[in-house]
């Protein structure tokens, strides 16, 4: 039991590191122990992992889509925009809203550090299978997305999503992400030289935990090797070509798919006997109901942007596994 005397000590202890708490926040003389500190964006959730787990405490990094966002019609509030001001480093990744959100920063935030963490990433090779609705255009269209690329991005589709056929979702292959934490890495360094050896040092915990994730990913996943997995939103398929996994979308390049277009996805789903519509949960659930409902299947979450990323790749296996009958 806590003593008056104890509770006023306790409280003030807490009143003390308050007012230091306030103190680190007030600029002008930060305290020690955030002078070093990094302040850095990064365009959607999983990059706040590796900003931090490799960062450590030297790094505080928020994201610009927050929950329930669409990182394909997101464009950044202006509170964001003002508190990017403050930033060191701008982490990007490629996603579709950075086209514009870069020239914004160049002309208003000209010391703003932008990394580009796509960078050596390769593009995904295989085509989305059966697909049933291929747009032949849209191979020839795809080019390999940087940032100098056509500014006139997003002006042909209801979501702005996938124009081109470019897939903008490379996080979700644990062996790329291993080049996107080796550029976040670079880009700590660069900022703060003297950190290098802890930077480091954090990179490589998180290079093995990748490795590992994807060694049992892949155990766990081998039996079902050439299965299809039927998305209503194609956020998948970097996930799924690491595995053997043919990704197959109910979404045609970021819109609804016509009636015939659904006819031709309900064909091969027959043709496939799938049981599952696996949905983006921030935005798909709706639209992947009412397919369901047409097609008599289950549907379940995948979620492409949890921020607790090793986590959420082990949760999109597990629900892979359960919507799947045992391999004959
Ligand atoms: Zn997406």
């Amino acid at each position: 039991m806590f003593t008056a005397a104890n509770v006023s000590s306790r409280m003030g202890t807490c009143v003390a590191a308050l007012l230091l708490a306030a103190c680190a926040g007030c600029g002008d003389q930060p305290a020690a122990a955030s002078r070093d500190e990094l302040a850095v964006f990064v365009s959607i959730p999983p990059q706040v992992y590796f900003a931090e787990r490799i960062g450590g405490d030297l790094v505080r990094a928020e994201s610009l889509v927050g929950p329930g966002a669409n990182p394909h019609t997101f464009t950044p509030t202006p509170r964001q925009m003002t508190r990017m001001a403050q930033a060191d480093l701008f982490l990007a990744i490629g996603v579709e809203f950075e086209v514009a959100l870069l020239d914004k920063i160049r002309s208003a935030y000209p010391n703003l550090k932008v990394i580009p963490c796509q960078a050596g990433v390769p593009p995904r090779e295989g085509a989305d299978e059966p697909n049933p609705h291929a747009d032949a255009d849209a191979e020839a269209h795809d080019t390999h997305d940087d940032h100098d690329h056509d500014h006139d991005h997003g002006h042909d589709e209801p979501h702005g999503g996938h124009a081109h056929g470019s897939d903008t979702h490379i996080w979700l292959d644990p062996l790329r992400a291993k080049r996107i934490a080796n550029n976040v890495c670079a880009a700590l360094q660069s900022a703060r030289p003297e950190h290098s050896a802890r930077f480091a040092a954090n990179l490589a915990a998180l290079l093995l935990e990748l490795d590992a994730t994807h060694a049992d990913l892949a155990r766990r996943l081998e039996p079902y090797r050439d299965r299809s997995v039927f998305v209503y939103h194609p956020a998948y398929g970097y996930f799924l070509d690491r595995y053997g996994l043919r990704q197959v979308a109910v979404e045609v390049q970021g819109r609804s798919p016509t009636a015939s277009e659904l006819a031709a996805l309900i064909k091969a789903m027959g043709a496939a006997g799938a049981e599952v519509l696996y949905f983006d949960p921030r935005f798909d659930r709706s639209n992947a109901e009412q397919i369901a409902s047409q097609l008599d299947l289950r549907i379940a979450p995948l979620d492409p942007l949890a921020a607790d990323y090793l986590a959420n790749l082990r949760r999109i296996a597990d629900a892979l596994l359960r919507g799947w009958s045992k391999p004959s």
